[in-house]
């Protein structure tokens, strides 16, 4: 989501006539956007912006400005607290930083936060044809913002405000818009994104209009031609049996579903107001496995909550090996400003945490290895994002590439230099398993439509 709104920040500065500047030294405006989910997050605001004081003094008329969660929280306090800072902007007003950005060049500080439920925000212009975005062959759509649920532990709804749904309409017009671009992967965005659209159901609805239940949306989605899509993050408690059934009957629908976990005990579950307990939630992976067999899952996991007991965090490592999760995320619980853990008077020892967190990401890894290994020998299609950040030391007239698969697992393959480029499609046999992505070898490449190149064309193993 933080990413996504930094595309959209970029985006609204193409239109205002700003470029990238690609470095510090020439660059008249630095903005950072901020993430508030843990404490070291929104610790290492104070340090960047420390460090950027002699920026800011090295030439006249560079302009600072922070947005994001940290952002939100503390507004102008953080004009405040550094002098040199000349705006702040909040998680609903990233339609003002352009205006921003021009006030501060005549010396105006301003901290734009305000909270709004309108949908005025999403009005945001189409991708400039100069800002081609981070991620050549997918994009970020998001289809709704804001948290209502409250978690004892998290300052999501704090920081994004109230769920707000985005009209179907618009959602499908900007999903036809990255298409007919080539971009063809579309990930749905939202805090609890498939919660989309539920307030309809209320009296009130008026910040509901024009939507449709999660399902229908995908299944509108699911005819524009050419297109895949995934969706994050879900909340176990919104899937109905419609989102489940749409694996089975979705052919666009990509084969993996991140699903927060965050604890396997229940009695944790219930101190964190998951509003599930684990036999719920592993009722739904049975569902979802029963559509669509070779679905991969993921899942994010708290250890070290307050409270959480040695017999809880086994709970969790059972849970998680009977879900068979491909990968997950796993968190040391950190306390936020203005929630309710942060008030629980039986907090776990560091030490314990950290001890619980290598554990758990041990575990992990062999599931991780494992799941690698069943999918050695199969032939599979790779979305290749870049150069591989693996060692490549045989380089030459050849290089690593990585990308990602259907089921949203790391792939790396070697290829000429110049054969494949991000975007396209590289259908890779699966040759190698480690234990965070897996190692193929190119068998053919695809070109998204409307790049440059032929399509399709086979050019042989290895
Ligand atoms: N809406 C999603 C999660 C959004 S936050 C859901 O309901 O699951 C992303 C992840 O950050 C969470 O899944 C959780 O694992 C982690 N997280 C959130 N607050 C945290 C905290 N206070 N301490 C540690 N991890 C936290
Ligand atoms: Fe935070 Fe997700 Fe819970 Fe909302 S549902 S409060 S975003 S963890």
């Amino acid at each position: 989501m933080n990413l996504h709104d930094t595309e959209k920040v970029e985006n609204l500065l193409h239109h205002a006539g700003w470029r990238p500047a690609h470095a510090l030294d020439t660059a008249d405006l630095l903005l950072i956007n901020t993430c508030s989910i843990r404490e070291k997050a929104a610790h290492r605001l104070a340090s960047d912006l420390g460090a950027l004081a002699a920026w800011r003094a090295a030439a006249a008329g560079r302009v600072l400005g922070v947005g994001g969660c940290v952002a939100q929280q503390e507004g102008d306090a953080l004009l405040r607290r550094f002098p040199h800072l000349d705006f702040v902007f909040g998680t609903h007003n990233l339609r003002l930083v352009p205006e921003l950005a021009e006030a501060a060049r005549s010396g105006a500080r301003r901290a734009e936060t305000a909270e709004s439920r309108s949908l005025e925000r999403f009005d945001l212009p189409e991708r400039h044809p100069e800002f081609a975005g981070h991620t050549p062959g997918r994009a970020w759509l998001t289809v709704m913002e804001g948290c209502d649920l409250f978690c004892s532990f998290c300052i999501v709804p704090l920081t994004r405000g109230r769920e707000v749904s985005r009209p179907a309409a618009a959602i499908l017009a900007e999903a036809r818009a990255h298409v007919a671009r080539g971009a063809c992967e579309l990930t749905l965005l939202g805090q609890t994104v498939n919660a989309y659209g539920r307030h309809a159901l209320r009296r009130d609805a008026a910040a509901e209009a024009g939507t449709l239940p999660f399902a229908a949306l995908l299944g509108e989605l699911a005819r524009i031609p050419g297109v895949r899509l995934r969706y994050t993050s879900p909340h176990p408690i919104f899937f109905d049996e419609a989102l489940v059934r749409a694996h089975a009957e979705l052919a666009p629908l990509q084969p993996h579903v991140h699903l927060p976990l965050q604890s396997g005990s229940d009695r944790v579950l219930a101190r964190m107001r998951r509003r599930y307990d684990a036999a719920g939630y592993l009722g739904l992976v049975e569902r979802l496995r029963a559509a669509r067999p070779d679905l991969a899952l993921s899942t994010d996991l708290i250890v070290g909550f307050p409270g959480e007991t040695r017999a809880d965090f086994e709970e969790t490592l059972r849970l998680v090996r009977e879900a068979g999760f491909a990968d997950s995320y796993s968190f040391k619980y950190s306390p936020r400003p203005r929630t309710r853990a942060a008030a629980f008077p039986d907090p776990v020892a560091p030490e314990e945490a950290q001890a619980r967190l290598e554990e758990l990401q041990t575990l992990q890894r062999e599931l991780t290895l494992a799941y690698h290994r069943r999918r050695v020998g199969e032939t599979t299609e790779v979305l290749v994002e870049g150069p591989s950040r693996r060692a490549d030391p045989a380089g030459g007239a050849s290089r690593q590439l990585s990308g990602r698969d259907p089921y949203h697992r790391v792939v790396n393959f070697r290829a000429a230099t110049g054969a494949v480029a991000p975007g396209d499609r590289a259908q890779v046999r699966l040759v190698e398993a480690t234990p965070h992505s897996l190692i193929g070898e190119l068998w053919r490449v695809q070109r998204p439509p409307g790049a440059a190149d032929e399509r399709g064309q086979p050019i042989g193993p290895g």
